[in-house]
């Protein structure tokens, strides 16, 4: 087969059809009988027939070969009614207008962005050099605030406790770890990556992206590595932050900052369960995200203790070698049909991600269509709803129904299994996996059992259940998650008055869309309190609309000649009052969810709940009334 029939053959034809008007000029190839129709969780099959997408490939194939033969200059470029079309072509759905400027942003087609900094007038770009920021953490938001930052003129340094970049991707390197976003979304959306080698690709692969787009922009030179913030502290007098870390030698370092970003992520600090006994354990025991690759699994008999994102990715890798292996349950987890989760990349759809102009553009635009506001109607709370507990709305029953029957499938063989995978809480509850097979699989194995009585102790020989059922094992390994409320935890930081941010949250961290604080001014924090999200979407989006907004607030800085700006007290108790009734309207805020999207007084810390459209809009730009900006006459700029 040719490059080009293969490429032909892997295309998703939708956004194959608009890249021909690309190439053409010619809008005609819109053709309404060529509109995909996507069904839920299809993995995008256009719901064309083959003969009809025969005939698309036929009739790309001469339209590619003469632009391959040609100059390879293209017509001018469609315009923006023509391009709207494209749009609600490849959605194969008519695009509501309120989300038309916001996807059209997303798109980038001329390559420009609400996202880049734009700093060019003079006067801000002499105010840019008198402002200093100190970053925390140069995994993927970091190093997107150093990119912003240094494209915006504004100078920057970066304080990383690792010895490299990546954070998360540098931390967890369990077996099977890999990406549950689309990749080629799961990506800057100004740094696309034509290469991955998978849909969803490994952990390796994503930490040698970070690695590279580190490199491409410079960034190491501003990073101090092995170094960890301890404290800040807000110098009053001054109007700036006072950051102390330690470095890998146990030296104090301390520098100052006009202006903080905190990007430690909310998954970054381990939790080890508080069951009573871990620490009389006579083996070996480590987290996921600590994992252990000094220890031979080969022949022991292990206990992996919870069946979240993690365990559900290492449990597949590490049964086929453990003489046994004992899965301890507390809750199952949802599971999100997707056979091509393990799935490489054909070559012909990178072959058409790098040589068909746009092909990239409007795949990724495709990708995030389909997640924009993804699953939200189906695990959005119906008020009225006096159904049983599993699910929170008629639709979310519906859902539910489908995929319970899709797990209950895999287990009809195994009739033991089919009430402990099915979760009685509703779908959304809590973040859904993605299930290619492998992982009821591996609890299908004869080596593997899924315990479901609770744990009552951890004993010198292994777990002991409240059965009184003693399970002896080499190993415990503990997929049990992270300290995700406690963002920022466990640095101290004191803002106005010396007020301890931890105190003052008492708990229940909250934030002005997710990153400022009354009272901890010129504090920025990216992936903060509810910008979580659960079904829809891809959390560097999120990261790149933070980033934009901070990069605003420094602006505004500039521009005013403010020395510091947090938010008004009423705008933040507004805001979070609004986050906090829309939570409750979701699916992770049902009552009959427990998750670590909850903080002990029950409230959603983590997730946002509206639609990525909302949080685009509402961090385009800082709006000045909502702060309480603090003058200093002689910095201001002009
Ligand atoms: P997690 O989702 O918080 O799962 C922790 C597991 O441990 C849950 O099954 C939990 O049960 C169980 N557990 C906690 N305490 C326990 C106890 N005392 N006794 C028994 N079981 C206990 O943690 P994770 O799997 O590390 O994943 C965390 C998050 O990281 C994910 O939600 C996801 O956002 C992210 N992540 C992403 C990827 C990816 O993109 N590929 C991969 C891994 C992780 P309950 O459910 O009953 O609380």
């Amino acid at each position: 087969m040719s490059t080009l029939d293969e490429a032909l053959e892997a295309a998703h034809l939708p956004s194959l059809i608009v890249c021909l008007v690309h190439l053409t000029g010619d809008a005609s190839w819109l053709r309404p009988e060529w509109k995909p129709t996507y069904t839920p969780l299809s993995r995008g099959d256009t719901g064309l027939s083959q003969d009809e997408e025969a005939k698309i490939r036929a009739a790309a194939k001469p339209v590619l070969e003469a632009w391959l033969a040609g100059d390879r200059t293209l017509p001018p470029p469609p315009p923006p009614e023509t391009v709207r079309r494209m749009m609600d072509f490849v959605a194969g759905a008519e695009i509501p207008e309120g989300y038309a400027d916001f996807l059209m942003d997303e798109l980038a087609l001329g390559g420009e962005s609400t996202k880049d900094p734009k700093w060019e007038a003079p006067p801000l770009k002499q105010a840019a050099r008198r402002l200093k920021v100190v970053v925390v953490g140069a995994g993927m938001s970091g190093l997107l605030a150093g990119i912003r930052l240094s494209q915006a003129g504004v100078d920057f340094t970066i304080l990383e406790k690792n010895p490299d970049v990546g954070g998360t991707w540098f931390e967890n390197t369990y077996p099977g770890c890999r990406v549950d976003s689309s990749n080629h979304m799961y990506s800057y959306s100004f740094e696309p990556n034509h290469a991955w080698p998978q849909h969803f690709s490994t952990q390796p692969v994503l930490l040698d992206y970070f690695r590279s787009v580190a490199d491409r922009y410079g960034l190491r030179e501003k990073i101090r590595f092995r170094t960890t913030v301890e404290e800040m502290a807000w110098d009053e007098g001054r109007g700036l932050w006072r950051v102390k870390a330690v470095d890998a030698e146990g030296r104090d370092v301390s520098l100052e900052a006009s202006a903080v970003i905190c990007a430690v992520g909310q998954l970054n600090r381990p939790r080890y369960p508080d069951i009573p006994g871990r620490d009389s354990f006579g083996g070996i025991a480590f987290h996921s995200a600590e994992w252990r690759h000094d220890v031979d699994l080969a022949g022991k008999r292990v206990a992996v203790i919870g069946t979240g994102a993690s365990a559900f990715q290492f449990v597949p890798e590490i049964a086929p070698c453990v003489a046994s292996l004992k899965v301890f349950q507390r809750t199952p987890p949802w599971c999100f049909p997707t056979p091509h989760y393990h799935e490489d990349v054909p070559e012909g759809f990178k072959w058409l991600l790098e040589h068909v102009p746009y092909y990239d553009k409007w795949y990724r635009f495709f990708l995030f269509w389909m997640v924009t506001d993804g699953l939200l109607p189906a695990v959005k709370a119906d008020p009225a709803w006096d159904g049983p507990p599993s699910a929170v709305s008629a639709a979310n029953a519906m859902f539910r129904e489908m995929i319970a029957q899709a797990l209950a499938a895999q287990v009809a063989d195994r009739p033991d299994l089919v009430d402990k995978v099915i979760p009685s809480y509703p779908v959304g509850g809590k973040r859904a996996l993605l299930d290619n097979g492998v992982w009821l699989a591996a609890l299908k194995r004869e080596n593997v059992s899924l315990v479901t009585e609770p744990i009552a102790e951890i004993t010198p020989k292994g777990l002991k259940t409240q059965d009184g059922t003693e399970h002896e094992v080499d190993v415990i390994i503990y997929g049990t998650g992270f300290h995700a409320s406690r963002f920022l935890w466990p640095m101290k930081i004191k803002g106005r008055g010396g007020r301890d941010l931890h105190e003052t949250w008492g708990g229940d961290p909250r934030a002005y869309l997710g990153m400022t604080t009354p009272g901890f001014p010129n504090l920025f924090m990216i992936y903060g309190p509810n910008t979580n999200i659960v079904v829809n979407g891809s959390i560097i989006f999120f990261s790149e609309c933070s980033v934009r907004y901070i990069v605003g607030c420094l602006k505004l800085l500039a521009e005013t000649g403010a020395k510091a700006l947090e938010p008004k007290r009423e705008v933040f108790e507004a805001f979070n009052a609004r986050v906090d009734e829309a939570n409750r309207l979701m699916a992770w805020g049902s009552p009959n969810v427990t998750s670590w999207y909850k903080n002990e007084a029950g409230r959603v810390t983590q997730n946002w709940p509206f639609g990525l459209v909302d949080y685009w809009r509402a961090t385009l730009e800082p709006n000045p009334d909502d702060f309480v900006l603090e003058r200093d006459r002689e910095a201001a700029v002009g």
